[in-house]
């Protein structure tokens, strides 16, 4: 029986995931942080049990080391459920790497090399990878990048009408990210439709703390709203999301913001967070509900956002056979998926607020009405199991 370890690392932290590929049975998972900053933290959680420890964790493969040693003391056993694969998260492959890799010396070179365009992720995952393929330096190493699924999308979606030679020069253009989310709800979506997925067009919102939303034709990416960066698109929990560029030239000059104070207002300080105080959608429709329109008026921004983009990509899909909802607010939240395709029944998309509002967390549920053209979905996404799945299908 196949298994495979899933590891998504960043600067300071990393989790993993132990998964047995056949039924996708998580069999161990949990998380290293604080790496390199005083009194580090670890959890392992194996069956119903949670185990936490504290100690100096000065680098990755002292982390790794730490993650071993929770396998070996509580289980379960890596001799017993040794894993075939590690398959490792990246968040960005460039336009160099267009499906999942495995991790040679040279694929790490090109990972350091993308960490010009991915400073905050890039390097955080690289060290990760290093330590991992010293701590399991038998098994093939895989990654899956959350840029690949978009590497599908034509020129005139990629490209930003910015001067060529300054683009090409600092390989300016949209990658899209995300990747492993959409790809993995846009197939569940097929499955659960009982239809093959080379035949349908797809809208799928991911909406968590970052949000983004991708067409999907035929199961390729055509079009994604995430840029150059995870900046752009839709609004977020902290970040704005599209906005004049000329709001930056105007902050620089007229209030003398540094680079870094720009980098913070707009990924930071914006998005739900800046218009309302809060990114959290539960604190943010309690309020609105309360009377609070600084909250309502975030929502309406957030939603007004979803509509634009639902219509933009039902125009460059020709219509749509499915529009599909995940992440944390796209699983939970009924009126952002009701306000999101409000308006749209003209394209054959009709929301049943009955089914909506009984979508349970977890299950995929049809919430679109019997009579709606447009199939709307719930689909919990899973990046872990889509990652293992790649890495798993690489080396096989
Ligand atoms: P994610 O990045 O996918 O983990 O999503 C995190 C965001 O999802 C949070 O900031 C909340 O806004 C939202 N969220 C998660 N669970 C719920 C819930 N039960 N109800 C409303 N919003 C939720």
């Amino acid at each position: 029986m196949a298994v495979v370890l899933v590891v998504n690392s960043g600067s300071s932290s990393f989790k993993y995931q132990l998964i047995e590929m056949q039924g996708e049975r998580v069999l161990a998972s949990g998380l290293v942080e604080r790496i390199g900053e005083g009194t580090g933290r670890t959890e392992h959680v194996a069956g119903d049990e949670e185990f936490e420890t504290r100690a100096q964790i000065p680098d990755h493969t002292t982390g790794f080391g730490l993650m071993l040693d929770a396998f070996a003391e509580h289980g379960p056993s890596l001799d017993v459920h040794a894993p075939v694969a590690v398959g490792h998260r990246v968040v960005h492959g460039g336009a160099r790497f267009f499906e999942a890799t495995e991790i040679t010396d040279l694929v790490e070179i090109n990972i350091d090399d993308l960490a010009v365009l991915a400073p905050l992720h890039n390097p955080g995952a690289l060290q990760g990878i290093r330590a991992a393929r010293t701590a399991f330096a038998s098994i093939p190493h895989v990654a899956v990048f959350d840029t690949a699924f978009h590497q599908s999308m034509p020129p005139e979606a990629y490209t930003y009408a910015l001067d060529r030679a300054t683009a090409e020069r600092h390989r300016i253009r949209r990658y899209g990210f995300h990747g492993t989310s959409h790809k993995f709800v846009s197939e569940a979506a097929a499955v659960h439709l009982g239809r093959p997925l080379t035949e349908l067009k797809q809208i799928v919102f991911h909406l968590g703390n970052g949000a983004s939303v991708t067409a999907i034709d035929g199961g390729r990416s055509v079009e994604t709203s995430m840029g150059f960066t995870p900046l752009e698109g839709l609004v977020m929990g902290s970040r704005t999301g599209d906005l004049d560029p000329a709001i930056l030239l105007h902050l620089q000059r007229r209030a003398q913001l540094t680079t870094d104070e720009l980098d913070s207002l707009l990924n930071k300080k914006s998005g739900l967070i800046g218009l309302a105080g809060a990114n959290d959608m539960r604190d943010l429709t309690a309020r609105a509900e309360a009377g609070d329109d600084r909250a309502q008026l975030a929502i309406d921004v957030y939603t007004h956002r979803l509509r634009a983009y639902a219509g933009a990509y039902l125009a460059q899909l020709g219509g749509a056979d499915v529009i599909s909802f995940t992440a944390g607010v796209g699983e939970n939240v009924p009126h952002i998926r009701e306000s999101a395709l409000r308006g749209l029944e003209f394209a054959g998309i009709r929301v049943d607020p009955n089914r909506n509002a009984a979508a349970r967390r977890g299950e995929i549920t049809r919430i679109s009405a019997d009579d709606s053209r447009v199939a709307v979905l719930v689909i919990p996404t899973d990046e872990e199991v889509e990652i293992a799945r790649q890495a798993l299908a690489v080396v096989s």
